[in-house]
């Protein structure tokens, strides 16, 4: 395996093809702006070009380098919608306001779409499409899907026949699929570290390696300060996803952290074709397992296993590759070159967390595994709202800052992932029938256990919830 710095950016494909990186000064006199923003990530950095372009001052303070965790790990599909599904949401708050938050998450796409496109990033957009394939025989859900989304939101969809997947996919494995055909593919990082520099040239002043050390939010000037200098503010944007910790010990307990592996094949050279030749992104479960995409021309980069804490990215290299042998058994041995882990935030709600918690403190963050249109999207209502007053972002009001349960909620998504996990091999073993009693039972009991612990560990999940009551905001 590649070995590269893995202390900022992880030993990932994306780190060792990345361009125009450069460190930043540390903050070392104290500032008065009009806006200060935590998090250099994608959401931080969306907002200080959006806040920057309208004329007023901004700064963004990063504990250690831009897009250094999640905005420069990830797989890079560029997806409308949310990590929580259409229907889930329609459900909760109603279709017209699903619609509305639909045509944002649309915007978010379309942003990055531009900011590529008017900035002329080389090499930064590097696929087309995304499929969201069956497992199972299951055409009529899949075309419920489509007609929901298509007829509902007027999604860019449609449905895919076993043929068509297996045509480009070519895996027994799978069945039908929702093709997204507005979806597209980035390099992440070369996106953010682009980013940044375009934020810059607006006229946002970036400081690395200065975190926000504690805040006094309160009063119309807010108090940030840092290890070598204090800033004023008249508004302070909360976009550290879950890094923030001891800034706001509150907000930062509304966000479940969940870190996923990602790996990168060496060159496979024709033997891919056997296997894929879509060009765009592909998920097979709504879970973390199994989101892989081409890189470099042939390569195949896969992401899966999911940690409520962060775990060393060596552990999971061989279980992903052999969930690319299952899918592709056409590969024969692949070899890996790299891998890398990155953490994301999931609110219970599965929304991002956009919105003013007092007068003049934002938050954008919470955007799960689904925020590549969403933090861009989040950035624009920001600093709209900021600087022009407008209230768009109050869309987003029904999915308030909750508690995320502590260790309990931990416990209750780890087990649940292990569950699925666990009820996928079950129905692996029974595909691949006969399989022996003991084995068949065994693999019952696993499952069953699974749900059990799960259940409980919701239960108290719950319990805990509704004794603190507690709302961060
Ligand atoms: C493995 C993986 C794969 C993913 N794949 C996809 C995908 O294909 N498509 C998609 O849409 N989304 C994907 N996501 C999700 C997406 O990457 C994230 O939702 C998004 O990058 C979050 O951006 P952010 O700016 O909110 O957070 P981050 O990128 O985590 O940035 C927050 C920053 O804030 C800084 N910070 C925190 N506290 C402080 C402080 N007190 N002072 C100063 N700085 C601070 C941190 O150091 C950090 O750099 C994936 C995520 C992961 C982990």
């Amino acid at each position: 395996m590649k070995e590269i710095d893995p202390a900022i950016y992880g030993s990932s494909w994306f780190a060792a093809t990345m361009s125009g990186s450069r460190s930043r000064p540390r903050l070392t006199i104290d500032i008065d702006v009009d806006v200060c923003v935590v998090g250099g990530g994608l959401a931080g950095l969306t907002v200080a070009r959006e806040v920057a372009q309208r004329g007023w001052s901004v700064v963004i303070l990063e504990t250690r380098r831009i897009a250094c965790n999640a905005s420069g790990r990830n797989t890079g599909f560029v997806l409308p919608g949310f990590a929580q599904g259409m229907d889930k949401i329609a459900a909760r708050i109603g279709l017209d306001h699903a619609r509305e938050l639909w045509a944002l998450s649309r915007r978010g796409l379309d942003y990055v779409h531009r900011t590529i496109r008017d900035g002329k990033l080389a090499g930064v957009r590097d696929g087309e499409g995304w499929l969201a394939v069956s497992k199972h025989d299951e055409p009529e859900r899949i075309a419920a899907d489509v007609d929901l989304l298509a007829g509902s939101f007027g999604a860019n969809v449609e449905v895919w026949p076993v043929e068509r997947v297996r045509a480009t996919l070519k895996s027994e494995q799978y069945f039908q699929a929702v093709s997204y055909r507005d979806a597209f593919l980035i390099h992440p990082l070369n996106y953010a570290l682009a980013l940044a520099n375009a934020a810059e040239a607006d006229g946002a002043r970036i400081f690395e390696e200065t975190p926000a050390l504690s805040m006094d939010p309160a009063g119309v000037r807010k108090r940030i300060t840092t290890p070598g200098a204090r800033i004023r503010a008249a508004h302070v944007v909360l976009a550290g996803n879950t890094h923030l910790g001891a800034l706001m010990p509150r907000l930062a307990a509304t966000l479940l952290p969940i870190s996923t592996y990602i790996i990168t094949t060496a060159p496979l050279g024709e033997r891919l074709a056997g296997a894929v030749t879509y060009g765009g992104g592909v998920s097979d479960t709504d879970w973390a397992d199994n989101h892989y995409r081409i890189v470099g021309g042939d390569r195949l980069m896969l992401s899966g296993r999911m940690t409520t804490w962060s775990g060393n990215p060596k552990r999971y290299v061989k279980g992903l590759a052999g969930d690319i042998a299952r899918l592709y058994p056409q590969l024969g041995p692949v070899e890996i070159e790299y891998a890398w882990t990155g953490m994301l935030g999931n609110a219970v709600h599965r929304m991002p967390q956009i919105g003013e918690m007092s007068p003049g403190l934002w938050v954008a963050s919470g955007f799960g595994g689904h925020g590549l249109n969403t933090t861009a999207m989040a950035g624009e209502l920001i600093a709209r709202a900021i600087v022009e007053g407008d209230d768009t972002w109050r869309l987003f009001a029904p999915y308030q800052l909750v508690w995320a349960g502590g260790l309990f909620g931990r416990a209750g998504a780890q087990t649940r992932y292990w569950t699925n996990q666990a009820r996928d091999g079950l129905a692996r073993k029974r595909d691949a029938w006969p399989v022996t009693l003991p084995q068949f039972a065994g693999a019952a009991m696993v499952n069953a256990t699974m749900r059990f612990l799960s259940s409980i560990a919701q239960r108290l999940g719950a319990i805990a919830a509704s004794l603190t009551g507690r709302r961060a905001n």
